[in-house]
């Protein structure tokens, strides 16, 4: 069995996504407990003690949801899609709200009320290599200094383009999403894992500063784990928070079983107006309260560093050496019922 450095992973004649590849310890730990160990990071300033960052969706990302991820030592993105964004200025004190999501077309107005509170600002579009979405950053940056999000892109080749022109952090990913259509739709894309590789060396070999976001396919703890070691900042998530409490929407039963709706930005549920759709619409299992989510990535991230002898997660992110999973291997890993 071959064992990867990041770099070599990088080299991998193939696209490669989470389920592929998987951590491999070689170190006799030192760490003694769980309790010992230590996960803070920090995300455009913000210290954070899990990593993960919500998707700005309109059926993920409300203001109670952002509330509780802050509370919870997360990050949420306020979805431009609804009154999330009014009513945030209107007179109510949202001290937990760290970042709002904004769309290509918002007016100065709107950016003028984010800048009073210094909130971190995403342009919430499906693709940053387009000139107008470069100049929008270029614009919120020159006049306003704030810190900007931008996305998506599926590889680090002009990375060095978004970093002048301001972006603060960039999501990575395209077409794997779990209610994206992009790829079947235009073909375009590639694996999480090749996406956040190549993005990562971009920036360490073009020795730029910009935060690089996972986005899209985390489907478990150990996804998220597996994101940051391969040199992720921050994993933003979708459907992992989908369903949970704090989700705007209502919780349906059905089938004696409780439910909440999930879809996508580009679904027709969101665009309704004849416009090229390339997300679906879903209905996911009721989770209950997000605190268990995220309760379930820290201790995750924390038994994964006890077990490569980490004392922090960058360090994870330094020492990290993967292989490739047979399919078989990955199926053997699955819990059988
Ligand atoms: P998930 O965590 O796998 O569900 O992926 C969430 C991510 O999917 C988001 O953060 C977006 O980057 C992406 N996404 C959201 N809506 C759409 C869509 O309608 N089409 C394509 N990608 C989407």
């Amino acid at each position: 069995m071959k064992i990867y450095t990041k770099e070599e992973l990088n080299n991998y004649h193939q696209s490669l996504t989470y389920d592929d590849i998987t951590l491999v310890p070689e170190e006799i730990s030192e760490v003694r407990s769980r309790a010992d160990i230590n996960i803070k990071t920090e995300f455009l300033g913000e210290v954070l003690t899990t990593p993960i960052i919500s998707s700005p969706m309109d059926t993920v990302s409300g203001l109670t949801m952002v509330s509780e991820l802050t509370n919870l030592g997360a990050i949420g993105i306020v979805n431009r899609f609804d009154s999330s964004l009014s009513s945030l200025f209107g007179g109510e004190n949202y001290s937990s709200v760290k970042a709002v999501s904004i769309s290509l077309t918002a007016d100065d107005k709107l950016i003028e009320k984010i800048a009073e509170r210094n909130f971190i600002v995403c342009i919430d579009t499906a693709n940053a290599n387009n000139k107008y979405v470069l100049q929008k950053c270029e614009d919120i940056k020159k006049k306003y200094n704030l810190r900007v999000i931008v996305g998506n892109i599926a590889n680090g080749i002009t990375l060095k383009q978004l970093v002048d022109s301001g972006a603060s952090a960039v999501r990575v990913g395209i077409g794997g999403g779990s209610v994206c259509t992009t790829s079947i739709q235009t073909g375009i894309g590639i694996g999480q894992v090749s996406s956040v590789l190549d993005t990562y060396f971009a920036r360490e070999n073009g020795k730029m500063n910009i935060s690089i976001i996972a986005d899209g396919g985390v489907k478990s703890p150990g996804d998220v784990i597996k994101a940051l070691a391969l040199g992720a900042d921050i994993v933003m998530l979708g459907r992992m928070l989908a369903g949970t409490k704090e989700t705007p929407g209502e919780v349906i039963k059905y089938n004696d079983q409780l439910w909440k709706k999930y879809r996508g930005s580009a679904s027709f549920g969101v665009k309704m107006k004849g416009e090229f759709i390339e997300g679906e619409e879903t209905m996911i299992p009721y989770k209950g309260p997000v605190k268990n989510i995220v309760n379930g990535i820290s201790d995750g991230l924390k038994s994964a560093m006890s077990y490569m002898n980490c004392s922090s997660v960058d360090e994870l992110s330094s020492k990290a050496k993967f292989t490739i999973l047979s399919n078989s291997s990955y199926l053997e890993r699955l819990p059988k019922k």
